[in-house]
């Protein structure tokens, strides 16, 4: 399996990241991808750009650069079990790939139930596009309802590479997320977190989870470039090409 878009990337911009924006593109375009998310962190995250960051991100980051489509986009902060994020909806509303996560820095874990409640208020927000590294043995959730929730508010979840590595705790917790994407149709995303521009495009860690848990190729989003752009063009209401 091969992947065409890499949907969780961060820059120089967030300053735990070490890639700057250009790098992460030409990384991307050796690695043949055709999209790229500019996620950087928010709001509470340490060394997070400004607001003011993600009020010039789509007016300034062109959305076709030298052959990559770029998704003008963040990593949002969750900040408790009513789903609050650290980003105004404003902002959010005007950016193209809204990725909410929950970060133990920011968040320690909390009960299963309240762990439940937030993702359910998650999926509710018409802003969140897509649901970042759930499957966390940290932050155990009824997944059964959680997934059928995002199913259907239309929620994207992703496999976040970086989260998934052979062998470590959370590998159960993944593999039975991507089993109840499947049964609930839920599409996936597989990504990267890519921190260096190094790591842009590596998601095999990824694959190997959908393969574990069979998830059927048509229900991963940036397996195909037409699936992808199809994808993005009912978000957003604008033309896609693949
Ligand atoms: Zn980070
Ligand atoms: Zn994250």
């Amino acid at each position: 399996m091969k992947i065409i878009a890499d949907t969780h990337v961060h820059t120089i911009a967030s300053e735990h990241a070490f890639s700057t924006v250009l790098e992460n593109h030409a990384a991307a375009k050796k690695k043949g991808l055709r999209f790229l998310a500019v996620t950087d962190h928010t709001g509470k995250m340490p060394g997070a750009p400004t607001d003011t960051y993600f009020l010039c991100l789509k007016n300034t980051l062109p959305r076709e650069y030298d052959g990559v489509c770029f998704l003008r986009g963040c990593e949002v902060n969750i900040l408790d079990e009513h789903g609050t994020l650290d980003l105004p909806d404003t902002l959010l509303d005007r950016l193209e790939w809204v990725i909410a996560s929950a970060h133990g820095l920011l968040m320690p874990p909390m009960n299963a139930e309240k762990n439940t409640q937030m993702w359910l208020n998650v999926a509710k927000n018409p802003h969140v596009d897509v649901i970042g590294h759930c499957a966390d043995a940290d932050y155990p959730f009824d997944c059964e309802r959680v997934i059928a929730a995002f199913a259907k508010e239309g929620k994207i979840v992703e496999i976040n590479a970086s989260r998934c590595c052979a062998g470590s705790k959370n590998e159960s917790c993944w593999i039975k997320v991507a089993r109840l994407c499947t049964k609930h149709r839920v599409p996936i995303v597989l990504s990267s977190d890519a921190h260096f521009a190094g790591d842009v495009g590596n998601v095999e860690n990824a694959i190997r989870i959908v393969r574990e848990a069979q998830v059927p190729e048509e229900l991963i989003l940036n397996a195909d470039a037409a699936r992808f752009a199809k994808k993005l063009s009912e978000m957003t209401g604008k033309a896609y090409t693949e």
